[in-house]
């Protein structure tokens, strides 16, 4: 698709047709896997990714290849970014992120509640490297603000946020972090490029994980970075290729075709959720549920502004015991997985009991942060990654597993 025809596209058409061309050689309409790890070089073809331009020939597929550059372009231009980096998975993309960003003596304000394994990550390893790490609740921009120091080089947002559901305001925290001299990173995996654009919003750089809505189907690992080539072509240099946590073609190919109806699919995954909350909502065996696109969530007029879509997740607490309860869902639901994972198009449901999170992830510094968490999460919270099935029938399995 030429520029001037993408810059009009809608996106549903984008979802299909950037990054896409017609193989050359065979006129394929359908983009096809090129799986040769090496291509044949012109005689002054470089040995060193140190000369390697952007727009050379394909040489070795850790360090490009047209399939990934496929799923590359069309990635960009959902999120409307300037240039994307494929990685192997979610935590790929955010280990690569972090490690090209920050040095020894730099400091990052990161999320006190985010995607478990990068919580892991900058609690241990990444101090170990000489980078000191905050741990803030972020949808509270003043404690943001007062956690920015001189050497503050990032700060790393995720919202909604995994598995709390809770929001933070991003044209807000762009705004801090501008004036901290820091970037901001924003990994948008619940939100999907369909509600949320963190890059118009003010944020410097994206994340999402491919295995969940952008893939959307549970057969591929993936990851992205998304942002400005000012950024990204350093970074695909020094450190994607480097450390080469690259994505496989095959992997590229499948997220490739899952992204033909990633538009479609979250308008789906939206509808079936609000059903499925309201249902919840009203159950009496169900303490709390929470999903942003639910008047009950505590920040609903921000979801409302920062949110086109509300994606598919829901979370919930039972009114008795949510271990025992977990033990039901297992042994009773027919449709929904009892499984961890998110955004494909079968619905999965998983047990996160407080007590074990808080030992092992989530090491909170204030009685504010465990509060905030007990607001949202009490003594733990089923998350429900509702799927593309009929609403009815997810409700109905829902219904037959619950006291
Ligand atoms: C799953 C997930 C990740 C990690 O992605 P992987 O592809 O599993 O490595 C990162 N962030 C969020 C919010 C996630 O849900």
């Amino acid at each position: 698709m030429e520029d001037n025809v993408l810059r009009l596209a809608g996106e549903q058409t984008i979802a299909i047709h950037a990054g896409e061309f017609p193989d050359p050689s065979t006129k394929a309409s359908a983009p096809n896997i090129v799986m040769s790890t090496t291509f044949v070089a012109d005689a002054d073809a470089g040995f060193s990714v140190e000369g390697m331009e952007e727009d050379q020939a394909w040489l070795y597929t850790r360090w490009g290849n047209p399939t990934i550059h496929q799923l590359e372009q069309k990635l960009a231009a959902l999120e409307g970014a300037e240039t994307a980096v494929a990685f192997a998975s979610g935590m790929g993309a955010i280990s690569a992120l972090l490690l090209h960003l920050l040095k020894a003596g730099d400091h990052a304000i990161v999320s006190d509640v985010a995607y478990a394994a990068l919580s892991e990550l900058t609690n241990e390893k990444i101090p170990q490297l000489g980078i000191s790490i905050s741990k803030v609740n972020t949808s509270d921009p003043d404690a943001v603000e007062r956690a920015v120091q001189s050497n503050t080089r990032l700060i790393y947002i995720e919202t909604p946020c995994n598995p709390l559901l809770r929001l933070t305001d991003i044209t807000l925290l762009a705004q801090i972090a501008r004036k901290a001299g820091a970037l901001l990173a924003v990994d948008s995996t619940f939100a999907t490029p369909a509600a949320t654009k963190p890059l118009e919003l003010g944020a410097d750089l994206v994340v999402h994980s491919l295995t969940k809505y952008l893939g959307g189907h549970g057969d591929a690992l993936g990851g992205v970075l998304l942002g400005s080539k000012r950024l990204l072509a350093p970074l695909r240099k020094q450190t994607a290729i480097r450390l080469g946590g690259v994505l496989s073609p095959f992997n590229a190919w499948l997220i490739l075709r899952g992204l033909a109806t990633f538009p479609l699919r979250m308008r789906a995954h939206e509808a079936n959720a609000l059903a499925v909350a309201s249902f919840l909502e009203q159950h009496p065996a169900i303490r709390q549920v929470v999903y942003p696109g639910l008047p009950s969530h505590p920040q609903h007029e921000l979801a409302r502004r920062q949110m086109r879509n509300f994606s598919g997740i829901i979370t919930f607490q039972v009114a008795g015991d949510g271990r025992q309860q977990a033990s039901r869902f297992v042994d009773r639901l027919q449709i929904i997985h009892y499984a961890v994972s998110l955004g494909h198009h079968r619905s999965l449901i998983f047990y996160l009991n407080t007590a074990d999170l808080l030992t092992t992830t989530f090491k909170f510094s204030s009685p504010e942060q465990l509060a905030s968490w007990r607001q949202f999460a009490g003594d733990g919270i089923f998350r429900l990654s509702v799927g593309l099935e009929d609403a009815a029938d997810l409700i109905r399995d829902l219904q037959q597993a619950l006291p």
